[in-house]
Protein backbone atom coordinates (compact mmCIF):
# COMPACT_ATOMS: atom_id res chain seq x y z
CA UNK A 1 0.00 0.00 0.00
CA UNK A 2 2.84 2.28 1.02
CA UNK A 3 4.59 1.68 -2.20
CA UNK A 4 1.61 2.68 -4.08
CA UNK A 5 1.13 5.43 -2.41
CA UNK A 6 4.96 6.48 -2.94
CA UNK A 7 4.47 5.68 -6.95
CA UNK A 8 1.00 7.62 -7.11
CA UNK A 9 2.69 10.36 -5.31
CA UNK A 10 6.11 10.32 -7.58
CA UNK A 11 3.39 9.99 -10.82
CA UNK A 12 1.47 13.22 -9.76
CA UNK A 13 4.59 15.62 -9.09
CA UNK A 14 5.93 14.34 -11.83
CA UNK A 15 2.90 15.45 -14.27
CA UNK A 16 2.77 18.22 -12.42
CA UNK A 17 6.19 19.39 -13.43
CA UNK A 18 5.45 18.09 -16.97
CA UNK A 19 2.59 20.32 -17.45
CA UNK A 20 4.69 23.48 -16.00
CA UNK A 21 7.56 22.56 -18.38
CA UNK A 22 5.69 21.35 -21.52
CA UNK A 23 7.72 23.12 -24.26
CA UNK A 24 6.71 23.78 -27.78
CA UNK A 25 9.25 21.12 -28.82
CA UNK A 26 9.88 20.51 -33.02
CA UNK A 27 8.87 17.20 -34.62
CA UNK A 28 12.77 16.45 -34.98
CA UNK A 29 13.47 16.71 -31.72
CA UNK A 30 10.30 14.61 -30.50
CA UNK A 31 11.41 11.82 -33.15
CA UNK A 32 14.27 11.12 -30.07
CA UNK A 33 12.50 12.54 -26.76
CA UNK A 34 9.54 12.01 -25.29
CA UNK A 35 8.98 15.23 -23.14
CA UNK A 36 7.70 13.36 -20.16
CA UNK A 37 11.09 11.18 -19.73
CA UNK A 38 13.13 14.11 -19.14
CA UNK A 39 14.91 14.56 -15.66
CA UNK A 40 13.36 10.49 -15.39
CA UNK A 41 16.21 8.54 -13.92
CA UNK A 42 13.92 5.20 -13.29
CA UNK A 43 16.07 2.25 -14.88
CA UNK A 44 19.14 3.51 -14.18
CA UNK A 45 19.12 6.39 -16.69
CA UNK A 46 19.41 4.13 -19.53
CA UNK A 47 19.01 6.40 -22.35
CA UNK A 48 17.63 3.28 -24.41
CA UNK A 49 14.25 2.45 -23.16
CA UNK A 50 14.37 -0.89 -22.10
CA UNK A 51 12.82 -3.98 -23.75
CA UNK A 52 10.52 -5.77 -20.57
CA UNK A 53 10.02 -8.95 -22.03
CA UNK A 54 7.59 -10.09 -20.10
CA UNK A 55 4.51 -11.70 -20.29
CA UNK A 56 2.77 -10.45 -16.29
CA UNK A 57 3.41 -8.41 -13.61
CA UNK A 58 3.37 -9.68 -10.28
CA UNK A 59 0.84 -8.08 -8.33
CA UNK A 60 1.82 -6.03 -4.50
CA UNK A 61 -1.38 -7.28 -3.03
CA UNK A 62 -5.31 -7.62 -3.56
CA UNK A 63 -6.72 -4.76 -5.40
CA UNK A 64 -2.96 -3.64 -5.89
CA UNK A 65 -0.77 -3.45 -9.51
CA UNK A 66 2.42 -1.79 -10.43
CA UNK A 67 0.20 -0.30 -13.17
CA UNK A 68 0.68 -3.16 -15.63
CA UNK A 69 -1.32 -6.44 -15.37
CA UNK A 70 -1.01 -8.15 -18.21
CA UNK A 71 1.03 -7.47 -21.80
CA UNK A 72 -1.90 -8.12 -24.01
CA UNK A 73 -3.31 -5.47 -22.05
CA UNK A 74 -0.31 -3.32 -21.75
CA UNK A 75 3.65 -3.32 -21.81
CA UNK A 76 6.04 -0.78 -20.53
CA UNK A 77 8.05 -1.05 -23.97
CA UNK A 78 4.76 -0.50 -25.90
CA UNK A 79 3.32 2.31 -23.64
CA UNK A 80 6.62 3.85 -24.41
CA UNK A 81 6.22 3.77 -28.28
CA UNK A 82 2.69 4.94 -28.41
CA UNK A 83 2.99 7.93 -25.78
CA UNK A 84 6.34 8.64 -28.92
CA UNK A 85 3.60 8.07 -31.72
CA UNK A 86 0.77 10.09 -29.82
CA UNK A 87 2.36 13.14 -29.08
CA UNK A 88 4.14 12.33 -32.40
CA UNK A 89 0.89 12.88 -34.24
CA UNK A 90 -0.90 15.46 -32.12
CA UNK A 91 -3.31 12.53 -30.34
CA UNK A 92 -4.26 11.46 -26.81
CA UNK A 93 -3.22 8.36 -27.57
CA UNK A 94 -2.01 5.72 -30.09
CA UNK A 95 -2.36 2.01 -30.11
CA UNK A 96 0.60 -0.21 -31.29
CA UNK A 97 -0.54 -3.36 -33.27
CA UNK A 98 1.58 -6.34 -34.99
CA UNK A 99 1.56 -5.07 -38.24
CA UNK A 100 -0.71 -2.22 -40.55
CA UNK A 101 -3.52 -4.60 -41.19
CA UNK A 102 -4.04 -5.25 -37.54
CA UNK A 103 -4.35 -1.78 -36.85
CA UNK A 104 -6.90 -1.39 -39.45
CA UNK A 105 -8.76 -4.55 -38.79
CA UNK A 106 -8.80 -3.30 -35.13
CA UNK A 107 -10.30 -0.27 -35.82
CA UNK A 108 -12.64 -1.24 -38.24
CA UNK A 109 -14.18 -3.67 -34.98
CA UNK A 110 -15.58 0.06 -33.87
CA UNK A 111 -18.30 -0.65 -36.54
CA UNK A 112 -21.32 -2.36 -36.59
CA UNK A 113 -23.17 -4.53 -38.55
CA UNK A 114 -25.27 -2.13 -41.02
CA UNK A 115 -22.77 0.79 -40.63
CA UNK A 116 -21.86 2.42 -44.04
CA UNK A 117 -18.09 3.34 -45.10
CA UNK A 118 -17.04 6.08 -47.91
CA UNK A 119 -13.86 4.71 -48.93
CA UNK A 120 -11.21 6.08 -51.66
CA UNK A 121 -11.15 4.28 -54.58
CA UNK A 122 -7.09 4.24 -54.70
CA UNK A 123 -6.23 2.46 -51.45
CA UNK A 124 -3.16 0.33 -50.21
CA UNK A 125 -4.36 -2.85 -51.71
CA UNK A 126 -4.69 -4.71 -48.58
CA UNK A 127 -7.34 -2.24 -47.50
CA UNK A 128 -9.32 -2.82 -50.38
CA UNK A 129 -8.99 -7.06 -49.50
CA UNK A 130 -9.96 -6.37 -46.07
CA UNK A 131 -13.23 -4.21 -46.73
CA UNK A 132 -14.34 -6.43 -49.65
CA UNK A 133 -14.18 -9.55 -48.12
CA UNK A 134 -13.98 -9.57 -44.46
CA UNK A 135 -16.11 -6.51 -43.74
CA UNK A 136 -18.82 -7.82 -46.13
CA UNK A 137 -19.27 -10.38 -44.22
CA UNK A 138 -19.92 -8.48 -41.41
CA UNK A 139 -22.72 -6.33 -42.60
CA UNK A 140 -20.44 -3.44 -43.06
CA UNK A 141 -20.68 -1.84 -46.39
CA UNK A 142 -18.05 -0.17 -48.31
CA UNK A 143 -18.53 2.53 -50.96
CA UNK A 144 -16.02 3.50 -52.92
CA UNK A 145 -15.41 7.29 -54.92
CA UNK A 146 -12.37 9.76 -55.65
CA UNK A 147 -12.04 11.08 -52.38
CA UNK A 148 -9.80 13.42 -53.57
CA UNK A 149 -12.12 15.46 -55.62
CA UNK A 150 -14.30 16.32 -52.39
CA UNK A 151 -17.35 15.38 -54.24
CA UNK A 152 -18.91 12.63 -51.62
CA UNK A 153 -21.82 14.40 -50.27
CA UNK A 154 -24.29 12.55 -51.98
CA UNK A 155 -23.04 8.95 -50.97
CA UNK A 156 -23.69 9.83 -47.40
CA UNK A 157 -26.53 8.08 -45.93
CA UNK A 158 -28.27 8.20 -41.98
CA UNK A 159 -26.03 4.67 -42.06
CA UNK A 160 -22.19 6.53 -42.98
CA UNK A 161 -20.39 6.04 -40.01
CA UNK A 162 -16.81 7.03 -41.24
CA UNK A 163 -14.90 8.13 -44.18
CA UNK A 164 -11.46 6.16 -44.96
CA UNK A 165 -8.73 8.07 -47.31
CA UNK A 166 -5.07 8.09 -47.95
CA UNK A 167 -3.25 11.18 -49.43
CA UNK A 168 -1.23 10.61 -50.96
CA UNK A 169 -2.89 7.52 -52.18
CA UNK A 170 -0.87 4.20 -52.54
CA UNK A 171 0.37 3.87 -55.30
CA UNK A 172 -1.44 6.91 -57.34
CA UNK A 173 -0.74 10.20 -55.79
CA UNK A 174 -3.54 11.96 -55.20
CA UNK A 175 -3.61 14.09 -52.96
CA UNK A 176 -7.04 14.82 -50.82
CA UNK A 177 -7.79 18.45 -48.87
CA UNK A 178 -8.20 17.29 -45.12
CA UNK A 179 -9.46 19.76 -43.20
CA UNK A 180 -11.87 20.23 -46.28
CA UNK A 181 -13.12 16.57 -46.13
CA UNK A 182 -13.33 16.65 -42.24
CA UNK A 183 -15.36 19.37 -42.64
CA UNK A 184 -17.60 17.76 -44.99
CA UNK A 185 -17.63 14.48 -42.33
CA UNK A 186 -17.95 16.86 -39.10
CA UNK A 187 -20.66 18.35 -41.05
CA UNK A 188 -23.10 14.96 -40.86
CA UNK A 189 -21.39 13.48 -37.39
CA UNK A 190 -19.47 11.36 -39.09
CA UNK A 191 -15.51 10.33 -38.31
CA UNK A 192 -12.26 10.83 -40.76
CA UNK A 193 -9.82 7.80 -40.92
CA UNK A 194 -6.70 8.78 -42.50
CA UNK A 195 -3.26 6.11 -43.32
CA UNK A 196 -0.91 8.75 -43.33
CA UNK A 197 1.86 6.00 -43.84
CA UNK A 198 2.93 7.91 -46.55
CA UNK A 199 4.23 10.76 -45.20
CA UNK A 200 4.81 9.80 -41.76
CA UNK A 201 4.42 12.20 -38.93
CA UNK A 202 7.36 14.19 -39.93
CA UNK A 203 5.86 15.38 -42.80
CA UNK A 204 2.16 15.17 -42.38
CA UNK A 205 -0.21 15.26 -39.31
CA UNK A 206 -3.74 14.70 -40.14
CA UNK A 207 -5.20 14.80 -36.75
CA UNK A 208 -4.46 18.70 -36.41
CA UNK A 209 -6.06 19.11 -39.60
CA UNK A 210 -9.46 17.93 -38.61
CA UNK A 211 -9.03 14.18 -38.93
CA UNK A 212 -10.48 11.55 -35.85
CA UNK A 213 -8.07 8.97 -36.20
CA UNK A 214 -5.04 7.98 -37.80
CA UNK A 215 -3.57 4.75 -38.86
CA UNK A 216 0.09 4.33 -40.22
CA UNK A 217 1.49 0.91 -41.34
CA UNK A 218 4.53 1.37 -38.98
CA UNK A 219 6.60 -1.34 -40.94
CA UNK A 220 7.02 1.95 -43.41
CA UNK A 221 8.71 4.86 -42.03
CA UNK A 222 8.34 4.96 -38.34
CA UNK A 223 10.30 1.80 -38.48
CA UNK A 224 12.20 2.72 -41.63
CA UNK A 225 14.91 -0.52 -41.92
CA UNK A 226 12.78 -3.27 -43.46
CA UNK A 227 13.78 -5.33 -40.50
CA UNK A 228 9.80 -5.74 -38.40
CA UNK A 229 5.98 -5.17 -39.32
CA UNK A 230 3.85 -2.79 -37.00
CA UNK A 231 0.68 -1.22 -37.24
CA UNK A 232 -0.91 2.41 -35.13
CA UNK A 233 -3.85 3.71 -34.25
CA UNK A 234 -4.07 6.86 -33.08
CA UNK A 235 -6.64 9.23 -32.42
CA UNK A 236 -7.77 12.54 -30.05
CA UNK A 237 -10.99 11.43 -29.77
CA UNK A 238 -11.58 9.79 -25.81
CA UNK A 239 -14.82 7.98 -26.94
CA UNK A 240 -12.54 6.33 -29.76
CA UNK A 241 -9.71 5.53 -27.47
CA UNK A 242 -11.48 3.98 -24.97
CA UNK A 243 -13.47 1.72 -27.11
CA UNK A 244 -10.08 0.78 -28.99
CA UNK A 245 -8.54 0.34 -25.59
CA UNK A 246 -11.27 -2.33 -24.76
CA UNK A 247 -10.75 -3.76 -28.42
CA UNK A 248 -6.92 -3.92 -27.49
CA UNK A 249 -7.17 -6.01 -24.64
CA UNK A 250 -9.79 -8.14 -26.03
CA UNK A 251 -8.74 -9.10 -29.22
CA UNK A 252 -4.86 -9.61 -28.78
CA UNK A 253 -2.99 -8.03 -32.01
CA UNK A 254 -0.55 -5.87 -29.58
CA UNK A 255 2.95 -5.39 -30.87
CA UNK A 256 5.47 -7.43 -28.56
CA UNK A 257 7.75 -5.91 -26.28
CA UNK A 258 11.29 -6.72 -28.66
CA UNK A 259 9.14 -4.78 -32.02
CA UNK A 260 8.12 -2.14 -29.90
CA UNK A 261 12.17 -1.30 -29.31
CA UNK A 262 12.72 -1.52 -32.95
CA UNK A 263 10.49 0.64 -34.09
CA UNK A 264 10.99 2.63 -31.31
CA UNK A 265 15.02 2.79 -32.67
CA UNK A 266 14.00 3.39 -36.29
CA UNK A 267 12.07 6.39 -35.29
CA UNK A 268 14.78 8.11 -33.69
CA UNK A 269 16.08 8.92 -37.14
CA UNK A 270 12.84 9.34 -38.59
CA UNK A 271 13.68 13.16 -39.51
CA UNK A 272 16.62 12.48 -41.03
CA UNK A 273 15.79 9.37 -43.08
CA UNK A 274 12.65 11.71 -44.40
CA UNK A 275 14.66 14.42 -45.44
CA UNK A 276 17.72 12.80 -46.90
CA UNK A 277 14.74 9.98 -48.95
CA UNK A 278 12.61 12.94 -49.90
CA UNK A 279 15.85 15.33 -51.09
CA UNK A 280 16.85 11.78 -53.44
CA UNK A 281 13.56 11.32 -54.83
CA UNK A 282 12.74 14.99 -55.98
CA UNK A 283 16.30 14.14 -57.90
CA UNK A 284 14.83 11.03 -59.06
CA UNK A 285 11.66 12.38 -60.12
CA UNK A 286 13.13 15.04 -62.29
CA UNK A 287 15.66 13.02 -63.67
CA UNK A 288 12.50 10.48 -64.78
CA UNK A 289 10.56 13.53 -66.35
CA UNK A 290 13.48 13.20 -68.53
CA UNK A 291 13.71 9.65 -69.88
CA UNK A 292 12.03 9.03 -73.35
CA UNK A 293 10.71 5.98 -72.13
CA UNK A 294 8.44 6.72 -69.35
CA UNK A 295 5.20 8.06 -70.26
CA UNK A 296 3.96 10.03 -67.17
CA UNK A 297 6.31 10.15 -63.26
CA UNK A 298 3.47 11.39 -60.45
CA UNK A 299 5.55 12.78 -57.82
CA UNK A 300 3.43 14.83 -55.42
CA UNK A 301 6.35 17.54 -54.91
CA UNK A 302 6.56 18.15 -58.94
CA UNK A 303 4.82 21.34 -59.37
CA UNK A 304 2.57 20.16 -62.36
CA UNK A 305 1.34 17.68 -60.14
CA UNK A 306 -2.37 18.74 -59.37
CA UNK A 307 -2.15 17.70 -55.46
CA UNK A 308 0.93 20.23 -55.13
CA UNK A 309 -0.93 23.24 -54.03
CA UNK A 310 -2.90 21.14 -51.44
CA UNK A 311 0.37 19.07 -50.61
CA UNK A 312 2.36 22.75 -49.86
CA UNK A 313 -0.55 23.87 -47.52
CA UNK A 314 -1.02 20.60 -45.66
CA UNK A 315 1.85 18.66 -45.25
CA UNK A 316 5.73 20.09 -44.51
CA UNK A 317 7.12 17.96 -47.22
CA UNK A 318 6.03 15.68 -50.30
CA UNK A 319 7.64 12.23 -49.16
CA UNK A 320 10.03 9.74 -51.34
CA UNK A 321 7.08 7.64 -52.95
CA UNK A 322 7.29 8.50 -56.85
CA UNK A 323 4.74 6.16 -58.84
CA UNK A 324 5.74 5.82 -63.24
CA UNK A 325 4.45 4.96 -66.23
CA UNK A 326 6.78 3.19 -68.82
CA UNK A 327 6.45 2.92 -72.42
CA UNK A 328 5.34 -0.69 -72.41
CA UNK A 329 5.24 -4.12 -70.66
CA UNK A 330 8.61 -5.08 -72.18
CA UNK A 331 10.07 -2.61 -70.42
CA UNK A 332 9.04 -3.31 -67.14
CA UNK A 333 9.85 -7.04 -67.31
CA UNK A 334 13.68 -5.62 -67.89
CA UNK A 335 14.05 -3.01 -65.48
CA UNK A 336 12.31 -5.79 -62.44
CA UNK A 337 14.76 -8.64 -63.73
CA UNK A 338 17.94 -5.82 -64.27
CA UNK A 339 17.51 -4.26 -60.71
CA UNK A 340 20.54 -4.98 -58.29
CA UNK A 341 21.16 -2.34 -56.11
CA UNK A 342 17.39 -1.59 -56.71
CA UNK A 343 15.57 -4.26 -54.69
CA UNK A 344 12.29 -5.12 -56.83
CA UNK A 345 9.95 -5.96 -53.04
CA UNK A 346 6.79 -5.23 -51.95
CA UNK A 347 6.67 -2.87 -49.04
CA UNK A 348 7.94 0.81 -48.68
CA UNK A 349 9.64 3.77 -46.41
CA UNK A 350 12.69 1.61 -45.80
CA UNK A 351 16.35 3.14 -45.89
CA UNK A 352 16.83 0.55 -48.76
CA UNK A 353 15.51 1.41 -51.98
CA UNK A 354 12.20 -0.51 -52.84
CA UNK A 355 10.54 -1.09 -56.88
CA UNK A 356 7.31 -2.73 -56.73
CA UNK A 357 4.71 -3.67 -59.74
CA UNK A 358 1.50 -3.12 -58.23
CA UNK A 359 -0.29 -4.94 -60.76
CA UNK A 360 1.05 -8.72 -59.68
CA UNK A 361 2.12 -7.76 -55.78
CA UNK A 362 0.65 -4.49 -53.36
CA UNK A 363 -2.97 -4.20 -56.09
CA UNK A 364 -3.02 -8.08 -57.32
CA UNK A 365 -6.38 -8.57 -55.13
CA UNK A 366 -8.25 -5.51 -56.29
CA UNK A 367 -10.54 -5.81 -59.05
CA UNK A 368 -8.75 -5.31 -62.43
CA UNK A 369 -11.51 -2.81 -63.47
CA UNK A 370 -11.08 -0.75 -60.29
CA UNK A 371 -6.92 -1.31 -61.02
CA UNK A 372 -7.20 0.20 -64.67
CA UNK A 373 -9.96 2.80 -64.11
CA UNK A 374 -7.48 4.01 -60.73
CA UNK A 375 -4.95 4.10 -63.96
CA UNK A 376 -2.62 1.26 -62.10
CA UNK A 377 -1.94 -0.33 -65.82
CA UNK A 378 0.41 -3.04 -66.26
CA UNK A 379 3.07 -0.34 -66.92
CA UNK A 380 3.21 1.11 -64.00
CA UNK A 381 5.83 0.94 -61.11
CA UNK A 382 6.07 2.35 -57.96
CA UNK A 383 9.48 3.34 -56.39
CA UNK A 384 10.22 3.84 -52.63
CA UNK A 385 13.15 6.24 -52.36
CA UNK A 386 15.77 5.10 -49.92
CA UNK A 387 18.70 6.89 -48.00
CA UNK A 388 21.62 5.74 -51.07
CA UNK A 389 23.36 8.24 -52.53
CA UNK A 390 21.20 9.65 -55.66
CA UNK A 391 23.61 9.00 -58.43
CA UNK A 392 24.26 5.48 -57.72
CA UNK A 393 20.29 4.74 -58.26
CA UNK A 394 19.74 7.49 -61.00
CA UNK A 395 22.75 5.09 -62.42
CA UNK A 396 21.40 2.02 -62.19
CA UNK A 397 18.02 2.82 -63.62
CA UNK A 398 19.45 4.30 -66.39
CA UNK A 399 21.16 1.06 -67.42
CA UNK A 400 18.01 -0.28 -67.24
CA UNK A 401 16.08 1.72 -69.18
CA UNK A 402 18.65 2.67 -71.83
CA UNK A 403 21.22 -0.48 -72.23
C1 LIG B 1 1.77 -1.41 -46.09
C2 LIG B 1 0.57 -0.57 -45.90
C3 LIG B 1 -0.47 -0.98 -45.07
C4 LIG B 1 -0.45 -2.33 -44.36
O1 LIG B 1 0.53 -2.38 -43.41
P1 LIG B 1 1.29 -3.77 -42.97
O2 LIG B 1 2.23 -3.29 -41.94
O3 LIG B 1 1.95 -4.30 -44.20
O4 LIG B 1 0.24 -4.69 -42.45
C5 LIG B 1 -1.53 -0.13 -44.90
N1 LIG B 1 -1.59 1.07 -45.53
C6 LIG B 1 -0.61 1.48 -46.36
C7 LIG B 1 -0.73 2.80 -47.03
C8 LIG B 1 0.50 0.68 -46.57
O5 LIG B 1 1.46 1.09 -47.40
Amino acid sequence: MKFCLVIISVAVILQSKYKQKKMNRKTDTLCLHWEEDEGDCRFYGAVSFPIFQTATYAHPGLGQSTGFDYSRLQNPTREHLEKIVAQLEGGIDAFALSSGMAAISLLLEIFESGDEIIADSDLYGGSIRLFDNVLKKHGIKVCYTECYKNNIEHLITPSTKAIYIETPTNPMMNVTDIAKIAETAHNHNIILIVDNTFLSPYFQNPLKLGADVVIHSGTKFLSGHNDTLAGFIVTNRADIQERLRFLIKTTGAGLSPFDSWLVERGIKTLAVRMEKAQSNAIKIAQWLKNQPKIKSVIYPGLPEHPGYEIMKRQARGFGSMITFEVENKALVEKILSQVRLIKFAESLGGVETLITYPTTQTHADVPEETRLKNGITDCVLRLSVGIENPDDLIEELGKCFNS
